[in-house]
């Protein structure tokens, strides 16, 4: 810590889940917040229109956790009307964003009780996820403090629910920190957290003109704030096809010169070889695979094990896997929490029952009854060709083969378009050194897993159909949110 892109910064601490004290203190911040039930509307700077409340739900129970007031086409032109690019100077914008890191370390309780409540988050991946948000917010204030340049204008953030305060808040602050005027969609399945993070932004002091929210439907809000002229540049994270919707509204309307920055999906493979430490390979499939219930853009789809050491491997994987506890991700004991919504689940069920009719799953997990849950799942394919599409679940695909058959499968995952991140387990350097050669992957991991990339030190983003880079949280991101740098007369 401390050298290197973070440059004398360091990441936040987050939490110790082993150290009992650090868990006393989370149990006793988070605990009031259990039964909250929280609001979201449109936060604008000027007057709401708004719609009809809708409730939001905890898709580990049904229950209510709070209201959300979607954003109607009223509302998204007040957003646009008033939005006035952040003038205040670089380092006391920087200022204002490490004010918000501070806030947001501080709130640590209401945050991991509403990531649990409203994205099923588990309590690891809750402290995750706000630490990364905390370091996104300081790393751009850092990056950005010596910055001088013109902002796009309007930035549009649009942001998924798997990342519902990581990701939105990165995008946020990067086009902050650059001097933009924000317009933030979060996903529908996620306003509550969405809306209490824009809370504390404001409350460390960026502007209501600099910073609005829109919750509310892609279709309706996302499609109008994509295609009107008075949007600068659009960051999206989100899936290939939506971004590719973005593009073609951009197209239509936008300035030629407006920026698309965009994160998608992943087809994610991972390599083991018959070198590979079993041991490490299974813990590191299991992490990857089914961590976050496999809903992370750079989560493991598709592994291929030599067939030399795939039974080995498979036998300690479904050992392993015996020992998931899925359940409520409030409570500690749960490895694995619910997907978002029923609507997922649906998708990943049909998958697998597909899979099972033709005799291909190998392993699968009984899922608990009353919550969105979906039993972790493992499924023969012949290749990841085959695959198709991104399952965006806790299903992994497993497929064998032959060491003279390594550059075929090298090339078959090349061959998917997408690029996001890639594991490799093997203890031979040469190949390790072959295989990343050959691969257009943005983020390859060796001998680890490939989830939970670090902002600073490890900045995340895909090639070809998995994302347009910059990526986030490396020392490029913020020059895209700029139109050019400032004329050389500004003080
Ligand atoms: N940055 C996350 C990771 O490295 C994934 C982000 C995503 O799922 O969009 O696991």
């Amino acid at each position: 810590t401390g050298a290197g892109l973070f440059d004398g910064r360091q990441n936040a601490r987050g939490f110790d889940l082993t150290d009992a004290a650090d868990l006393a203190r989370i149990e006793a911040a988070r605990g009031p917040h259990r039964g909250a039930i929280l609001d979201a509307r449109p936060l604008l700077a000027g007057s709401l229109a708004g719609g009809l409340r809708v409730g939001v739900c905890n898709p580990a129970d049904g229950s209510r956790v709070g209201n959300v007031v979607p954003a109607t086409p009223p509302d998204v032109e007040t957003a646009l009307h008033y939005a006035l690019p952040w003038e205040a100077l670089p380092e006391d914008r920087a200022e204002v964003l490490r004010r918000a890191a501070d806030l947001f370390e501080a709130d640590f309780g209401a945050i991991f009780a509403l990531l649990a409540r409203e994205a099923g988050k588990t309590l690891p991946d809750a402290v995750g996820e706000l630490r990364e948000a905390v370091d996104f917010l300081r790393y751009y204030a850092a990056e950005g403090e010596g910055l001088r340049a013109v902002p796009l204008g309007t930035v549009v953030c649009i942001s998924p629910w798997n990342f519902p305060l990581a990701i939105f808040t990165g995008q946020i602050a990067a086009a902050l920190m650059a001097g933009n005027a924000v317009v933030a969609k979060p996903a529908e399945q996620t306003p509550l957290i969405a809306a209490h993070a824009v809370d504390l932004l404001h409350r460390a002091g960026v502007p209501m003109t600099a910073l609005q929210l829109l919750p509310g439907e892609g279709a309706t809000v996302g499609a109008a704030l994509t295609r009107d002229p008075r949007v600068g540049g659009v960051a999206f994270t989100g899936s290939t096809e939506t971004a590719l919707a973005i593009r073609r509204a951009m197209a239509d309307h936008l300035d030629p010169a407006a920026p698309l920055i965009a994160e998608t999906g992943g087809l994610n493979a991972m390599i083991v070889d018959s070198t590979a430490l079993p041991e490490q390979a299974v813990r590191d499939i299991l992490a990857s695979g089914f961590q976050s219930a496999g809903q992370r853009c750079s989560a493991l789809r598709c592994l291929y094990l030599q067939e030399d050491v795939a039974e080995t491997v498979l036998d300690m994987l479904f050992g392993a896997m015996d020992e998931l506890a899925l359940g409520d991700p409030w409570d500690l004991a749960t490895d694995v929490g619910p997907v978002i919504d029923a609507e997922a689940q649906g998708t990943i069920r049909d998958w697998i029952a597909a899979a099972r009719a033709k005799g291909r799953v190998l392993k699968e997990l009984p899922a608990p009854a009353g919550g969105t849950f979906v039993g972790p799942t493992v499924i023969r394919v012949d290749g990841i060709a085959g695959m198709g599409r991104e399952i965006f679940g806790p299903v992994l695909h497993v497929a064998t083969f032959r060491a003279a058959e390594l550059d075929r499968v090298i090339h078959e995952i090349d061959a998917t378009g997408y690029g996001l991140t890639f594991g490799l387990h093997s203890r031979i350097d040469d190949r390790v050194q072959h295989i990343v050669e050959r691969l257009r992957v943005g983020n390859i991991y060796v001998n680890r897993n490939q989830i939970g990339a670090v902002v600073g030190s490890q900045p995340f983003g895909g090639e070809g159909l998995s994302g347009t880079g910059p990526k986030a949280g490396g020392p490029a991101y913020l020059a895209r949110f700029c139109a050019r740098p400032a004329p050389l007369t500004e003080a």
